[in-house]
């Protein structure tokens, strides 16, 4: 049985199924992207890469609002949010459009020797999958497939169960904007299935965004296999306040931060920690403002925030708060959940000792700690199982340099919040992955440097 469906959200009620693929279609997919890679991906110039991926970006774009309308619907993002993830995706295949040939230019080495040249070739390697999660369903493909192509490698994309109609209209772009058969391929696959395609000796890499589990999983099978392997994880970003001279327009980022995407965002602010002489204002300011936001209708403009992904991650949020109060956290709430619609809530008093201290909350969940001084501000930050992003508030340049240095995260973002752009690379440490997405970075995680060395 398949169980790749769209489920409202809101109800439960399952919309529309779509069957599994068959162990035979898999392997047919496996070939023709090996086919395609063989035939079109080698043997087309930059240029017509380029601009195929640039078309996918136009045609995101000329079909935002049905691309919205299928995400608020298989997810419950709020549209004017998810009108923004699809111009965001589209700026991203258009950006390793634009850029591809400075990404893939040759690189040369100054070499000892006095007789001749060496240089770096940019190469693809070959057949890919990609393994995403719901939460961004359009621009986490993006920051994929866009580079990838782009590069000459063949997607096969696993997209999450949760998500098969966005997985779709995807493809249909793909298809549309002119693609060939075997460049890029969506597949509603199982995760035994996805094994079967990363042990396959025609495919390459992995990459994966989502939960640690499921990276942790698929890296198992890539390193017995001896294939490349991507991770994009989860995070629990801390937002450290060190001073301000405007308090409610930190606690405005904070909020920001927090609450994008129903509090569904990998990287989100999660953990605030804030020094001694702010922090009851910035707690109380802060706590007036998660309560003081409603759940509602995600299709209506200017929800302050819809209803999480599904009933499932609404029910294991619930466990982690009531969890989080027997070990000893305060916590208050703006009321009770009403099935995926979960109120906000703010925890305090978290001992290192409590789940809640290592725990990643995915939802309108934000915890406060309190430190004395910049020193613990850092400990605090780094006493995480995750090193994805960080948000970094002070009035001080040389302190904030300082203290961005010694934070054991992969993105630090300082006196700002939800600045990220194609450009910026994306990625963490620790249980937050390996490797990065976006940006030149981006562009260097499939590839076969390759040395040419001429006499
Ligand atoms: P998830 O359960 O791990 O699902 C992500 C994808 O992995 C889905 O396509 C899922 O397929 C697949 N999957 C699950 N187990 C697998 C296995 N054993 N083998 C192969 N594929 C498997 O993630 P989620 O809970 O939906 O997503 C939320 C998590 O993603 C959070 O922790 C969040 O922080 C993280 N995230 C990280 C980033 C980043 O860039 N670092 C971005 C967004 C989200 P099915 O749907 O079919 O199970």
């Amino acid at each position: 049985m398949s169980h790749y469906a769209v489920t409202n959200p809101a109800t439960g009620d399952i919309v529309k199924t779509y069957p599994q693929i068959s162990d035979a279609d898999l392997e047919k997919v496996i070939e023709s992207a090996e086919h395609a890679y063989r035939t079109w991906s080698r043997n087309s110039s930059i240029d017509e890469r380029a601009a195929l991926i640039h078309k996918v970006g136009d045609l995101h774009s000329e079909r935002r609002d049905d691309l919205a309308a299928i995400i608020v619907r298989e997810m419950g993002k709020p549209i004017d949010q998810a009108l923004g993830e699809v111009d965001f995706a589209a700026d991203i295949y258009r950006y390793y459009a634009d850029n591809a040939h400075e990404f893939l230019k040759d690189e040369p080495i100054d070499i000892l020797s006095e007789d001749g040249t060496a240089f770096m070739r940019t190469n693809p390697l070959g057949v890919l999958i990609g393994v995403m999660p719901w939460n961004f369903p359009y621009y986490q493909v993006a920051r994929f497939a866009g580079p990838n192509v782009v590069i000459g490698n063949t997607i096969i994309l696993k997209h999450a169960s949760q998500c098969p109609e966005s997985a779709a209209a995807i493809q249909q772009i793909f298809h549309d904007a002119g693609a060939k058969e075997g460049v890029y391929t969506n597949v509603y696959a199982s995760s035994g299935q996805v094994a079967t395609v990363i042990a396959d000796p025609r495919v390459q890499g992995v990459s994966l965004t989502g939960s640690e589990a499921a990276g942790s999983a698929v890296a198992e099978v890539a390193g017995r296999n001896l294939k490349k392997v991507v991770l994009e994880l989860g995070g629990s970003d801390p937002f450290i306040l060190l001073s301000t001279d405007d308090l409610d327009g930190a606690v405005d980022s904070a909020y920001a931060a927090r609450m994008d995407n129903s509090g569904q965002s990998c990287n989100a602010a999660k953990r605030f920690i804030v020094i001694d002489d702010l922090y009851e204002d910035f707690r109380d300011k802060l706590t007036t403002k998660m309560l003081g936001a409603t759940a509602s209708d995600p299709t209506k403009d200017g929800a302050d925030y819809g209803p999480l992904s599904s009933l499932g991650a609404a029910e294991g949020l619930d466990e982690q708060l009531k969890r989080a109060k027997a070990q000893g956290a305060t916590v208050t709430t703006s009321g009770t959940r009403d099935g995926a619609f979960f109120p906000t809530a703010v925890i305090t008093d978290i001992s290192p000792d409590a789940d809640a201290f290592h725990e990643e909350f995915f939802g309108p969940v934000a915890s406060i700690y309190r430190v004395s001084s910049e020193d613990e501000a850092i400990q605090v930050a780094n006493a995480s199982p995750f090193g994805l992003g960080s948000y970094l508030f002070t009035t001080d340049k040389e302190q904030a340099m300082r203290v961005a240095d010694k934070i054991d995260a992969g993105m630090v973002y300082i006196n700002v919040v939800l600045a990220d752009s194609p450009e910026l690379p994306f990625g963490g440490v620790k249980r937050s992955g390996i490797g990065r997405e976006m940006g030149r970075f981006g562009a260097a995680e499939f590839v076969n440097k390759k040395l040419i060395r001429v006499t």
